[in-house]
């Protein structure tokens, strides 16, 4: 979608937001799948309301842009815009236990940063791509924990007609550990994904929610499923739940792929997968 109201343009500098023409969506997202619409980068959190309420009123729909790194977005010209936090300087600020960090730092900075100063748990995210915002979003998690539970504070910018609401920032409580010691966790899940995840491609993580009780990777590998694909879309030979983009697989190419599994998984195992990737197709 392309922003044409001369009146939405003018106003944008005033807000502090950057217009990106035609950005692309496949150089945005870590599947590197997706078209083109304008980006609407926010450099100061207190536009975020003004923004909000100048596009809703000049009808131009939007979607909230965090790392990309969960995402399947659809093909060709899109929709709506995307809006995206930019990240302030310093986006961390420790008291204590207490990690009070802005919604659009990079996860990984933030773990490493916290381990610095003796502050730990989040080993387990070590590697998860993307933004706090994201991960608090999806409630990231690996090797049993999860993000959501060292958060005691989420700020967000509630509007009623914004689809969802936007985070901005979140106060993390984290326990005291010695460096040297988170370093070692730390260690031990770099290793873990890197033997069993195709890290070295794009990908968007896993496609589907393990169901309850069971694992989705599991199911897809006990079908023989590892290399099936359609067009450059492709499940990991590596990670059966992990689906790559091995050249230049389209959306539509990756949504055949999912519905392709699903239906295979449904025959045999009769359950319903739900997406884990988000996927903005419309
Ligand atoms: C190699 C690889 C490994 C991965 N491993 C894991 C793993 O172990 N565990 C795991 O949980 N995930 C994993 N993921 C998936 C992904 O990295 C996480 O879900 C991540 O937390 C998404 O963050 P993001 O900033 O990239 O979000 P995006 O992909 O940009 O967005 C995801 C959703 O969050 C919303 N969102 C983003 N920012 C905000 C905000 N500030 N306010 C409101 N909504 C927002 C978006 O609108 C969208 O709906 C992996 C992905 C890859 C590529």
């Amino acid at each position: 979608m392309r922003i044409e109201d001369p009146k939405v343009v003018a106003a944008l500098p005033e807000l502090n937001v950057e217009l990106r023409r035609a950005a692309s969506l496949a150089e945005l997202t870590s599947l590197a799948i997706g078209g083109t619409t304008d980006l609407l980068r926010i450099q100061k959190q207190e536009s975020i309301l003004g923004l909000l309420s100048l596009l809703d009123s000049h009808g131009v729909g939007h979607r909230f842009l965090g790392g990309g790194s969960n995402l399947l977005v659809g093909d060709g010209e899109l929709p709506w815009v995307v809006v995206q936090l930019a990240s302030p300087d310093p986006d961390i600020v420790l008291e204590g236990n207490f990690a009070d960090v802005d919604a659009a730092a990079d996860l990984g900075r933030t773990v490493t940063y916290c381990a610095k100063h003796d502050l730990g748990g989040m080993e387990g995210l070590i590697g998860v791509p993307g933004t706090v915002g994201g991960a608090l979003r999806m409630n990231a998690g690996a090797y049993g924990m999860q993000i959501g539970s060292y958060v005691r504070e989420v700020k967000y910018r509630h509007t009623s007609f914004a689809p969802d609401d936007m985070m901005l920032a979140v106060k993390l409580e984290l326990p005291s550990k010695p460096y040297k010691e988170i370093l070692q966790g730390i260690r031990i899940c770099n290793e873990k994904r890197r033997s069993s995840q195709p890290l070295g491609q794009k990908s968007a993580g896993c496609i589907f929610k393990n169901p309850p009780g069971a694992s989705a990777g599991r199911m897809i590998d006990e079908l023989g499923l590892k290399g099936l694909n359609v067009g450059d879309a492709r499940v990991s030979d590596r990670h059966a739940n992990f689906f790559v983009n091995a050249g230049k697989a389209s959306a539509q190419d990756m949504l055949a792929l999912i519905a392709d599994v699903r239906g295979r998984v449904r025959s045999a195992f009769s359950v319903e997968l739900e997406h884990e990737v988000v996927i903005w197709n419309a």
